[in-house]
């Protein structure tokens, strides 16, 4: 192996197994030449990566995909592009590309590091994103307001990034997506982390109140152990549950938990579905699980899926999933949903996807595919 991709394999360890930066299977990283491109596969942790979890893929091929027309509906161009994307695939064929391979190649440096930290979403998942954006990195950023991911993303960034080099004269290093997450390119690995840690630095700087305790204590409820009563759905499910202070700040009531009862970004929706589901406490227990069987019998008739994370008020925040492992999933990106809006109250408050951007993922196949590997 040589070693600018191990290079690539040492920087992808090193910000996917930080969870303030990556939770779950989330971020990808990439490096190119002149004609290949090399990027994590799609379902791949960057924790764990080794040389196995990236594919080639061809760059001149890749550039097709900016230049040419697709289908106007939004489901047939995804997938024609993906056909496409696969097209360009050098090795292995077996392995899926991540979803921001083209975007990856548009960047103008040879190492590219994308992840959704935690303080940088406090900002992208805020009221002010764009003008603390502006006020914190000025023109050395790119700021891209939210776009559906996929194709319309794609263009979006690449028109942006068209725009600053001829303005600045240089290509962005720093490119913030709006409910998303940030772009780092960089020439060398230790430059990305250079402007990482700059960037963290910078927001730090900004954030007036500390995150309240984020210990993580245990709760006793009837609901975590008779998930599968509260709706014939969740029969075979594995609920789990815990309390921390920053849990208690949220689930104090219905008012504090309307900061933190939707999704910030297109990860949140893969993981733990769109919208989570308040049940306020009461005095016994049998009022406690039917007046919860009645919450989730009504979400599922508004939403046509079951809810995935469970407030309780004044206990604590339950994942319910298929396995163990996924449940707890739900719950790490679930705090980390905690973590942004509680931040987010230092640029004006959370800014959560609405119900357009929510519907476009919901309806994406793309992402179906990577819930089916976040699971497996
Ligand atoms: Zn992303």
């Amino acid at each position: 192996m040589n070693k600018d991709l191990q290079d690539l394999i040492r920087v992808s360890i090193l910000f996917g197994s930080d969870p303030s930066f990556v939770i779950a299977g989330g971020g990808n990283t990439s490096y190119k030449n002149e004609e290949k491109i090399w990027i994590k596969a799609s379902g791949i942790s960057l924790a764990t990566i080794d040389e196995n979890g990236f594919v080639s893929l061809s760059r001149e091929k890749l550039k097709l995909i900016s230049g040419k027309q697709y289908s106007a509906d939004p489901l047939l161009r995804e997938n024609e592009v993906k056909s496409d994307l696969h097209s360009a695939i050098v090795s292995p064929k077996n392995l899926r590309p991540s979803v921001e391979t083209s975007l990856h190649d548009l960047i103008g440096y040879r190492y590219v590091v994308h992840t959704h930290p935690t303080k940088v979403n406090g900002v992208m998942c805020s009221q002010q994103a764009e003008e603390t954006c502006q006020q914190l990195f000025g023109k050395k950023a790119l700021f891209v307001p939210y776009t559906d991911p996929g194709y319309t993303l794609f263009k979006k960034v690449a028109e942006g990034i068209k725009k600053f080099s001829q303005d600045q004269g240089f290509e962005p290093q720093m490119i913030f997506l709006e409910n998303h997450g940030v772009f780092v390119g960089a020439d060398t690995t230790g430059e990305i982390e250079t402007i990482y840690a700059g960037m963290m630095q910078a927001i730090d700087a900004k954030l007036d109140r500390q995150l309240p305790d984020t210990e993580r204590k245990p709760i006793n409820s009837k609901l975590i152990e008779q998930v599968d009563a509260l709706h014939p759905g969740y029969k075979g499910y594995t609920a789990v549950g815990f309390k921390s202070g920053l849990v208690d700040h949220f689930v104090a009531g219905e008012g504090s938990f309307k900061k933190a009862d939707k999704s910030f970004t297109p990860d949140d929706i893969v993981y733990c579905k769109a919208h989570y589901l308040y049940i306020p406490s009461s005095m016994n227990e049998p009022e406690l699980m039917a007046n919860a069987r009645a919450k989730v019998t009504a979400y599922f008739d508004r939403y046509g899926y079951l809810p995935k994370v469970l407030a309780l008020q004044n206990q604590g925040v339950i994942g319910v999933e298929e396995s163990r492992k996924s449940a707890q999933n739900v719950l790490d990106v679930y705090e980390n949903i905690l973590k942004i809006s509680f931040y987010s109250e230092n640029f004006g408050g959370p800014k959560f996807l609405n119900d357009d951007q929510i519907a476009f993922i919901d309806n994406w196949e793309v992402e179906n595919y990577r819930r089916k590997m976040a699971k497996s």
